[in-house]
C-alpha cells in the first residue's frame, strides 16, 4: 500500500508498505480521505521527531475486521477519530479525557495519509463513528476539526444569548462561525485581516467583521460600542499571532472569558497583567484537542447541516501531492480546507 512519508513540508515520500492485518478487535481501514490540519504544517513541532505519517483527519470504508470485533461490519462507511481516553483515570473520571495519558499516545496506525490504516480495539470501541448515507467520505474529514472546535466552545463555557468575539478565521475560524450561531450566541463580531476571508466570515453568519486597528486601545472601544454593553462576554482566539491574543484580553468584558484557541511556538510569550485579571475577574482557558464526545456532536452539525462541511473544502488532492497540500495549508492564498482523496 501507498503510505505517505513526512521529513519537511516540502519533503513528503511515498512508501510502498505491506496492507496490515487486523488482530483481536482491530478493523482495517482502506482510506477514501484525510483532512489536511494546519498542525500537519507547524515545522518547528514534526520536523524533530520525523520521518513520520500524517493524517489524523480520516474517513474510509471497513475492509476486514479482527477476531472479535464487534460494532461494525466490512463495508461500512466510517470516520476513526485518532485518539480515544482509557476511560478511567484521574483525567477521566474529571471529564478531561484529551488530557489523559492514554489519549494523548493512542494513534491510528500508520496514520491517515495512507491507503490503509488500523483502528486498535479501544479506537473502534470508543471513538469510531458511522456516516450516515448522506454525509460524504470528503465532509466526513471535518469531523474531528469541528470536534475540536465543539470542545473549546465547550471549555469557553459559551451559552445562549452571549456576545462573542472571534479572533481568525481560517478553516477552523469560519467553523467556529457556523457552531457558534448553532449556539444561539446574541452577537457575533468577527476580527479578519485578510479581504477574502472576510467575505467567508460573513457568508458564514457573522454579524459585523472588523479588521483591527492599528491601537489597539482604540480598538477595544469601538468594539464596546459595536458590541453594546462592557464588551464581549467570550472571546475565542484561533489566530496564532500574539499580538490577536492580547487583543483578545482587551476586548472581553468584565466576569468575561478568553479561550486560546490556536497554537503558538512554545517559546512565545505575551505580557500579562495580573491586576488588571483580578480587577476584571477575566477567566482565562485554552483548548486542546477534542474528545469522543465532541466527536458525536460534531457528526451531528455536519449531518444537520448547522455546518456547511462542502464550503469548506476548498482544494481536493490525490496522497501523491500531499506536499503541495500543506503548503497550501500553510499560506494565505484562497485556501480553506484541503483534503487528500484516495480512489
Ligand atoms: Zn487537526
Ligand atoms: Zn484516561
Amino acid at each position: 500500500m501507498k503510505v505517505a512519508v513526512y521529513y519537511n513540508n516540502h519533503d513528503v515520500r511515498i512508501e510502498d508498505r505491506p496492507v496490515p492485518e487486523p488482530g483481536p478487535g482491530e478493523m482495517l481501514v482502506q482510506t477514501r480521505a484525510c483532512g489536511v490540519c494546519v498542525a500537519d504544517t507547524m515545522e518547528w513541532y514534526l520536523v524533530p521527531r520525523a520521518p513520520l505519517t500524517l493524517g489524523h483527519e480520516p474517513t474510509g470504508v471497513v475492509l476486514k475486521l479482527g477476531a472479535g470485533t464487534n460494532g461494525f461490519r466490512e463495508g461500512d462507511r466510517v470516520f476513526v477519530h485518532h485518539h480515544v481516553p482509557c476511560l478511567i483515570c484521574e483525567y477521566c473520571r474529571q471529564g478531561n479525557f484529551t488530557m489523559c495519558s492514554t489519549f494523548k499516545s493512542t494513534h491510528i496506525k500508520p496514520g491517515g495519509f495512507a491507503e490503509y490504516f488500523l483502528a486498535s480495539a479501544s479506537h473502534v470501541e470508543r471513538d469510531t463513528l458511522l456516516l450516515p448515507d448522506g454525509l460524504s467520505f470528503d465532509v466526513g474529514t471535518l469531523i474531528e476539526p469541528l470536534a475540536c472546535v465543539i470542545h473549546a466552545i465547550r471549555k469557553a463555557n459559551v451559552r445562549a444569548g452571549d456576545r462573542v468575539v472571534l479572533i481568525g478565521t481560517g478553516a477552523m475560524g469560519l467553523m467556529f462561525v457556523q457552531a457558534l450561531r448553532f449556539w444561539g450566541v446574541r452577537k457575533l463580531v468577527v476580527y479578519e485581516v485578510l479581504e477574502w476571508r472576510q467575505q467567508k466570515a460573513r457568508e458564514f453568519g457573522a454579524d459585523c467583521v472588523l479588521t483591527p486597528l492599528e491601537d489597539p486601545q482604540a480598538e477595544a472601544e469601538r468594539a464596546r460600542k459595536v458590541l453594546g454593553g462592557g464588551g464581549a462576554d467570550k472571546v475565542i482566539v484561533a489566530a496564532k499571532d500574539l499580538r490577536a491574543m492580547e487583543l483578545g484580553m482587551r476586548l472581553a468584558n468584565r466576569g468575561a472569558t478568553v479561550l486560546f484557541f490556536a497554537t503558538p511556538q512554545p517559546d512565545e510569550s505575551i505580557p500579562l497583567f495580573p491586576s488588571y485579571l483580578f480587577f476584571n475577574e477575566l477567566q482565562l482557558a485554552a483548548s486542546y484537542s477534542a474528545d469522543h464526545l465532541d466527536t458525536r456532536t460534531a457528526l451531528d452539525l455536519l449531518t444537520a447541516g448547522a455546518v456547511d462541511g462542502e464550503a469548506l473544502i476548498t482544494h481536493r488532492f490525490p496522497v501523491e501531492d500531499l506536499s503541495e497540500a500543506i503548503l497550501q495549508t500553510a499560506g494565505r492564498q484562497h485556501c480553506l480546507k484541503s483534503v487528500i482523496q484516495f480512489p
